[in-house]
Parts: C-alpha cells; sequence; structure tokens
C-alpha cells in the first residue's frame, strides 16, 4: 500500500510556501486554564478561504503537468474543498469547475464565483453532483481533484504537521478533527516520521462519521448522513478509498468522538476564551478535551481547521451558552 511520506511532505511545502500561510501555533492561556490542559492551537482557520483546505488545494494545482494547467480541474465539493480549489487554481492561472447540487445554498455557489471559480450545479443531492462531475470531467478532459482521497491533497495537508514540528518541542499529543481522513493522513505521516511517540488523535461527531466506522468495521463502510454542527466534516470515505483509509487506521492512536452538544461548547469556548470564531468541524478537538475523553498529559495541540460557520448559526451557539 502506497503512502504519502515525510519526503513528498516536505517537497509540498516548499512549493506551496510562497502561496499559503504558515499560520500560528498559539498557547491559548484561557483554554489551557479552564481546561486543565497546555493547550496549543494550530490557527488554520486563517489560511485564505477559512481552512485549511487552500494548503491541499494548491499543492494539487502547482502538482499538474503543462497540458493538464492548460485544460483546467474539476471537483465536486459542498464543503470547503471547493471554495480552496478554485481560489489555488485561479490564483495560479488555471480554470477550476466546481460541481454541486441543486441543494447547496446560494452564498456557497457565490462564494466559489467570487474565489474564481466556476460554480457548476446540477443533480439534487452530492451523489448526484458527483455523477455529473465525472461525466464533465470526461467531457472536457479536466483534472479531477478529490476533496481528501488524494496523494498531493494528503501531502499538502500533511504540511500543517511539518509546521507544528518546527513550531514546539515537547508535544504530547495532536488532536485532528477527522473527517475523509486527508488532514490526518498527512499530518500523522510529518508527525510519525519525526516523533513516532507524540499521540495523534483523531476527533470526530458522534453521528454519521464514516471513517470511525470504517475504522472499526475494518473496511471502508458508508454511513447515512446527518445534520451536525461539524457539517464539513460529513460524509462518506468511499467504498473504494484508496489513500487515506488505510494511513488513518495504521497511524491514528485513539479516535474520540463528541457530541453536537459538545461541539456547541466548544465554539462558544473559544470565542469566550479566546476571541476565536471557528466552525463546528474545526472545533472538535477543544471538545474532545473539554469532555475529558482524551488521554493526554503534557502539551496538545489542536488543529483549528476553519472558520466557515454563518453569523446566525454562530450567534446562536454563542447566545445560547
Ligand atoms: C475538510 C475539513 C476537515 C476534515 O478533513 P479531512 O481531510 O476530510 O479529514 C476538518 N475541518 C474542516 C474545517 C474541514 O473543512
Amino acid at each position: 500500500m502506497a503512502k504519502v511520506t515525510l519526503d513528498e511532505i516536505k517537497t509540498a511545502h516548499r512549493c506551496i510556501e510562497p502561496h499559503v500561510l504558515r499560520t500560528p501555533l498559539v498557547h491559548a492561556e484561557t483554554l489551557s486554564e479552564q481546561l486543565g490542559h497546555q493547550v496549543w492551537l494550530k490557527l488554520e482557520q486563517l489560511q485564505p478561504t477559512g481552512s485549511f483546505k487552500f494548503r491541499g488545494a494548491t499543492n494539487a494545482v502547482l502538482s499538474l503537468d503543462d497540458q493538464q494547467r492548460a485544460r483546467g480541474v474539476i471537483t465536486a465539493s459542498s464543503g470547503n474543498h471547493g471554495p480552496a480549489l478554485a481560489r489555488a487554481a485561479s490564483r495560479l492561472g488555471v480554470r477550476s469547475v466546481i460541481c454541486l447540487s441543486h441543494l447547496v445554498p446560494e452564498n456557497k455557489v457565490a462564494n466559489v464565483r467570487r474565489q474564481g471559480g466556476e460554480p457548476h450545479i446540477a443533480g439534487h443531492d452530492f451523489d448526484q453532483s458527483l455523477i455529473e462531475c465525472r461525466r464533465l470531467m470526461a467531457e472536457q478532459q479536466l483534472g479531477l481533484i478529490h476533496a481528501f482521497d488524494d496523494p498531493r491533497i494528503v501531502a499538502g495537508a500533511g504540511t500543517a504537521g511539518l509546521e507544528i514540528m518546527d513550531q514546539i518541542d515537547e508535544i504530547t499529543c495532536v488532536l485532528v478533527p477527522l473527517s475523509g481522513g486527508g488532514l490526518l493522513a498527512g499530518v500523522a505521516a510529518a508527525i510519525k516520521a519525526r516523533a513516532p511517540q507524540i499521540r495523534v488523535i483523531g476527533v470526530t461527531m458522534e453521528n454519521g462519521a464514516s471513517m470511525y466506522q470504517s475504522i472499526q468495521a475494518g473496511a471502508p463502510v458508508n454511513v447515512e448522513e446527518v445534520e451536525t454542527i461539524a457539517d464539513a466534516l460529513g460524509g462518506n470515505i468511499g467504498l473504494h478509498n484508496k489513500w487515506t483509509f488505510e494511513a488513518v487506521r495504521d497511524h491514528v492512536d485513539d479516535c474520540v468522538l463528541v457530541s453536537d452538544e459538545q461541539i456547541r461548547g466548544a465554539i462558544a469556548l473559544l470565542f469566550d476564551a479566546q476571541g476565536l470564531v471557528v466552525e463546528g468541524a474545526g472545533a472538535v478537538g477543544v471538545a474532545a478535551l473539554m469532555s475529558g475523553g482524551v488521554r493526554c498529559s503534557g502539551r496538545a495541540a489542536c488543529l483549528i481547521t476553519g472558520r466557515n460557520i454563518s453569523t446566525k448559526q454562530f450567534l446562536n451557539v454563542v447566545r445560547a451558552k
């Protein structure tokens, strides 16, 4: 089984460095006092388009050969990958088509357009938009860039782990929000190659966690998608998963589940204690520490992965506390 290596992540880092933000890793003083844990936050929500996805998207576009660059790229994504790919492509002068279903709200469609991508609306759900994505890809010879199951995406996401290793000594564990597993596969590869004793902990929501269920089952399984405050963590890992399932299975030391209620508490606490606006998927690491379900003595680094939450939803969560 092929896996992304530390060298590939280092190469990705050199390539994307001029284009992405080297995000700060900050000691969260108030949060640490409240949690009784020394907590450091890797602020990936500061990346262009508001999530770490910009790292992988930029690496994928930079990896294209001249012919593919001239033709353009395509993906199906209703979450943070679509705008990230649109921006990475447009900044590098490459055409991008982002397939979205009729379910996707107009503000997300407008955001893809604002980032320089071409939204292509087809189908009544994600699976139908994926079928349309494959059809268009073949018809127009566009390069498919999957949101997570792609070595270019894994290597790009892994650069966040590389930076953590440069930014802090003596961490005990790293908490990584987990959905398709591109981020965890990359971050774990970067960290374990240098310091295998550091615990890499995946955190995901209680309901609709495809990777968690797949690891339990020993093979990729589909789960029903349910509504959650951590909407960016929804979706299946794919029954024909090529890159992330085995990487996550082999590298993850522990996988912690958090409830929507706990995630809401973490969003409110990150704002209250640290003045940060974080979306549900980005707050699950802090939710896991708050829940007491994480075994980690010493310094913990949490990847804060995104900030794309609507004003309305954010205010609801913060007001409820
Ligand atoms: C995509 C995403 C994740 C999960 O990343 P995977 O590589 O799919 O595991 C976590 N947080 C945010 C904000 C995301 O957009």
